[in-house]
């Protein structure tokens, strides 16, 4: 076993116990909701104390940094503590669908993943199952899992749960959705999504500073996406202007992909695809920035991220 799966081990094992104690009453993430989620209860996220897997795959639609070229080990959790209205994953970040599992068996789809060739273990939506995920994690670890960890989150976190995963967790890419309050509540009913995504992002960048590279792939490091919403262009420009200030060696992944699904069509503004002008704005005003990452290409009929990125330019 190498050192870092060690000290990993370790850690893990140090928190595991204290973090775990917390579903109970459960507190990890701004929501906030004390349920009893051994006993069954149920709070905003709609998760039990079992991970509920949708999907697990090698994905090449990330942004390549992580994609590689044989595919980043993504599993899709269900369930979501955010749950945006436009969200294209609503099918099961609104709902529980997909399987629930033991940590044993969790543990098992990470080790099945580095067998298929997976460059690294992408975690999407584990901010209200990461006691279940660790637990998880510590047994593949035991087990020969050597990858890269990377906690993909909408940044709606706790400070003080993200403190606990340094030195665990290898690359964060973490939304950084709002930083005006009204938009977080009227879209995601979550007013304090600006100062709980700011205060975990700075944590973030204490741990992760200085990206770093693998055979080309980043193996440690931020990284900071930003979805573009059709008429919130204001906000996007402070966003960026916020990520050069506070975490400039961050890197961003600037997303033009937003189309309406979900409850979008119950806001008229955004019940749309974002517009030439407002791609055009907003591209342009990142460009001035002094910052480093991906600007998704404009393409209001494309879905996915990855192919329409263009690695490492300057924006
Ligand atoms: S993780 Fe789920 S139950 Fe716990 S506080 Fe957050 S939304 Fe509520």
């Amino acid at each position: 076993m190498d050192l870092n799966s060690k000290h990993k081990i370790e850690l893990i094992e140090k928190r595991i116990e204290e973090l775990k104690k917390r579903l109970s009453r459960c507190d990890i993430c701004p929501r906030n909701c004390k349920v009893n989620r051994f006993d069954g209860e149920l709070g905003y996220c709609g998760i039990r104390d079992k991970a509920v897997v949708h999907c697990a795959f090698l994905h090449r639609g990330e942004e390549p940094a992580i994609s590689g070229d044989r595919g980043s080990g993504t599993i899709f959790f269900s369930g979501c503590n955010l749950k945006c209205s436009y969200c294209q994953n609503y099918k099961f970040s609104w709902k529980p669908e997909g399987k629930p599992l033991s940590s044993k068996d969790l543990a098992k789809v990470m080790l099945d993943l580095q067998i298929k060739g997976a460059i690294n273990i992408n975690l999407v939506t584990p901010t209200h199952l990461m006691p279940l995920i660790l637990e998880a994690l510590l047994t593949a670890l035991k087990e020969g899992l050597k990858l890269p960890i990377v906690y993909n989150t909408s940044g709606y976190e706790k400070e003080e749960i993200i403190k606990g995963l340094d030195g665990i967790i290898d690359i964060y890419l973490s939304d950084m959705k709002y930083l005006n309050s009204t938009i977080a509540e009227k879209y995601s009913r979550a007013a304090n999504y600006p100062l709980m995504c700011i205060q975990s992002l700075k944590e973030m960048y204490r741990q992760k500073k200085l990206p770093l590279w693998k055979n080309g792939f980043l193996s440690s490091g931020l990284i900071i996406r930003h979805l573009v919403l059709p008429g919130q262009i204001e906000d996007s420009k402070e966003i960026l202007s916020w990520i050069e200030e506070n975490t400039p060696q961050a890197l961003l992944s600037l997303m033009f992909q937003y189309q309406p699904y979900y409850k979008a069509k119950d806001f008229p503004e955004i019940n749309r695809a974002i517009d030439n002008e407002e791609y055009s704005r907003t591209s342009k005003y990142a460009q001035k920035l002094n910052l480093k990452g991906w600007v998704q290409e404009f393409s209001s009929n494309k879905s996915m991220a990855g192919p329409y990125f263009e690695p490492n330019i300057h924006i």
